[in-house]
Order: structure tokens, then sequence, then C-alpha cells
């Protein structure tokens, strides 16, 4: 039986206690906590999105930024009114650790050029946010994770989903049973990719193809929609264009998870196909089902009781908020998104590859 969107809303109160959604709905109430100041790393297309989306933050700001593009410097000043003791390249960044007005570096850079920037922001003595993937392979990730560790500083990786609303409902529900045992869980991730010239299509720059930059969401919506970490992977790899995706660059990639409890996961990553951007979770009493499941949103979603309702906020404006609560208050997220939460995504992203290759089950070990 299909609830009534009332009864569902009705339904809610409790739950929603524990979710950033009010916490923003609070934004025009007088904040006095802490700040999180940000120099943001790498001034491009997703850059700008997390910079637009700060502007709404109560507990973040952005006040430096480092990048290679001059130009992109004076404008940014400009538009962020970020004074020039905050504006550094890469040659230069590592300075930042005698600048006490940055306590954090948000780097939204090429993949492969996460690990190295990471780390010396690290060493700088900064908190890092980098983006997804957090690099390129396992072992880049462990270096990275190692390095924060020594130098005392968190390193948070750019999962926006895990502070997303909706997400978070059906992980509630999830927790209290709502589901029953679940079984199966299919997680789609694609888009058509233009130009043939971007770094996303180089290797060097990129680490891989379609599966390291969108079906990295299936990878790990897999495992915060079932609860679960996977134990194996199978995988198999279609290439329609091999000029476009050379060497080392996925196209399509289909592969399954399968977990402790029993569930699997059947998953797609492309570079060739739109429309795709979709969760299903299965349970013995119920399902839920996002479509679209992880875009900037408005994502939308409904479960067996009905549609999931609550008003779209920028998912970075959420992330950034929430993240400054786990730098500076040791606050705890509901879903983790700390450098190890990334690590495991890396293992399982290399498992991916590796069955791809072997054809074969492989084993995760996380
Ligand atoms: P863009 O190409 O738009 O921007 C990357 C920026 O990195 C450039 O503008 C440049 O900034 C800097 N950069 C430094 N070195 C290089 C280099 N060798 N080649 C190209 N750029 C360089 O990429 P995106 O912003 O789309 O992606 C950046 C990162 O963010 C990636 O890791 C990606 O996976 C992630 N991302 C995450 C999203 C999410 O929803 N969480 C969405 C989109 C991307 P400058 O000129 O200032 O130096």
């Amino acid at each position: 039986m299909r609830h009534s969107r009332r009864d569902f809303i009705q339904t809610l109160s409790a739950p929603l206690l524990a979710m950033p959604f009010l916490a923003m709905s609070e934004k025009h109430q007088k904040y006095e906590g802490p700040i999180l100041r940000v120099a943001i790393m790498g001034l491009g297309n997703y850059g700008t999105r997390v910079a637009e989306a700060m502007k709404s933050c109560k507990k973040a700001k952005l006040v430096g930024v480092i990048s290679g593009t001059p130009s992109k410097i004076k404008s940014w000043q400009a538009k962020y009114q970020i004074p020039e003791k905050n504006c550094y390249n890469y040659q230069d960044f590592d300075k930042i650790r005698d600048n006490p007005d940055i306590d954090a570096v948000y780097v939204i850079t090429p993949n492969a050029l996460h690990r190295d920037q990471v780390i010396r922001v690290a060493k700088a003595g900064k908190h890092v946010i980098c983006e997804k993937p957090m690099s390129v392979n396992a072992a880049d990730a462990q270096q990275m994770v190692d390095a924060c560790k020594r130098a005392k500083v968190k390193l948070l990786v750019g999962y926006r989903m895990h502070f997303e609303p909706k997400t978070l409902e059906i992980i509630r529900m999830r927790k209290a049973g709502e589901f029953g045992k679940v079984l199966f869980f299919q997680g789609l991730s694609g888009f058509q990719i233009g130009d043939p010239t971007q770094w996303r299509l180089k290797k060097e720059l990129s680490g891989g193809g379609a599966m390291m930059d969108i079906g990295i969401y299936s990878v790990n919506g897999s495992r915060y929609m079932i609860g679960e970490d996977p134990v194996w992977v199978t995988a198999q790899e279609v290439k329609t264009n091999k000029e476009k995706f050379r060497e080392g660059i996925d196209e399509t990639i289909t592969f399954q998870l399968g977990f402790p409890g029993g569930a699997v996961a059947s998953c797609l990553s492309t570079y060739t196909m739109n429309n795709l951007d979709r969760f299903f979770l299965n349970g013995e009493k119920g399902y839920a089902e996002m479509q679209p499941s992880t875009g900037y949103g408005p994502i939308l979603g409904h479960t067996h009781k009905g549609e999931l309702v609550y008003p779209h906020v920028a998912h970075q404006t959420f992330q950034m908020d929430e993240m400054a609560g786990i730098i500076l208050e040791g606050k705890e997220p509901i879903v983790p998104v700390d450098g190890g939460e990334g690590l495991k995504d890396m293992k399982i992203i290399d498992a991916i590859y590796k069955a791809v290759q072997t054809g074969k089950k492989e084993s995760v070990y996380l």
C-alpha cells in the first residue's frame, strides 16, 4: 500500500531532528560559534560551484585561493573579498603554514594531483578537504591518510551526498529496519563526456575513466545505502570508442559487489550515456528509489512509504557547514567522510579494475 504524502511528512518529525536540514533552516538565527576559514585549491568548474555555495554557509567561509592562473586569482579576490596575503600558487602554497587566517584547504584539482597536494597541505599543518576520487589508487590514498595522521590534521573527502537530506532519510529508514533485510542495490552512474582533450580523458591526470569520476558514486552509494562494506567484486568492461577512451581510460564498466550480509549490488559506470543517475535499494519489507540520486539536485526519491520531501539546498552548502562542524567541533557525521572512507572506495575501485583484467571474482579487504 502506498501512503499519502501527508502521512509520510507527519511521520518524519523525530528523524528530522538529526539532520543538517534543520541546522540550515536556522541559518538566519545569529550564529556565534567557530567559523572554518577555507582556501580553495583549483579554481575550476567545481571549485567555482563550491565557492558560490559557501556564500550561504554559516560555519564555513572562503578566505583564500591557490591557483595556477593569476587572472582567476584576481577575479576571485574581487568577487569573494580575498586579501592578497591569502593568495597562493602551486609553487609557493607551502607558505600557508605561516598564515594563521586559514584553517583548511579544499583541494579541487585533477585527481592525479590530489596525493601530492594533500600531503603538502598536511605538512603545512592545515586540515584538508579533498575532492573525490581522493587519489588514483589505494596506495596513494593510504599515503595521504598517513601523512594527515602524522601531521595531526583532519582529512575529509568531498562526499557531498553524505549530507543530503533525502539520502540521509533513506539511511535512517534502513537503520530503523523499515526496509527489512536489505538484499539488493542498483547504482547507475554515467554521463556522455564531451571535449576529448579534457584532463578527465588523460590517464596521467585522471588516473582512470568513468569509474574514477562518476562510477565512484555507485561504489560509495552502495556502501551507504546497504550499510556494509563489500567483500568481493566482479566487473566487465565495454569500450566502443578506443580513440576517445584510450588505454587506462575506462568508458563503460558494469560491476557487481557482494556484501557480508548477503546483499549484492549491480552497478554501471559510463562516459557514453546520459540519464544514468539512479539508486535503487530493495529489502524484504520495502524499497527506496532515487533518480536523480547523486547529481547536484534536487534529488528526487521515494520509498514504499511515499515521496521523500525536503526543500532543496545546494549540497555543497550543507557539506561545508557540516564539515566545519566535524573539523572544528569534532562532530560525528551520520555517514563518515574521512580519509579512511575515501581509502575504502579506492580499494574497491582497484579491485574492480583488477576484476576487469582477470575476469574473476576478486576479494576486497577493507
Ligand atoms: P576543472 O577542470 O573544471 O578544474 C580543475 C582546476 O584544477 C583547473 O581549473 C585548475 O585551476 C586546476 N589545475 C591544476 N593543475 C591542473 C592541470 N594540470 N590541468 C587542469 N587543471 C589543473 O575540473 P573540475 O572542477 O570539474 O574537477 C576538479 C576535481 O573535482 C576532480 O577531482 C573532480 O573529480 C572533482 N569534482 C567533484 C564533484 C562533486 O560533485 N563532488 C563534481 C565535479 C568535480 P587553476 O587554474 O585555478 O589552477
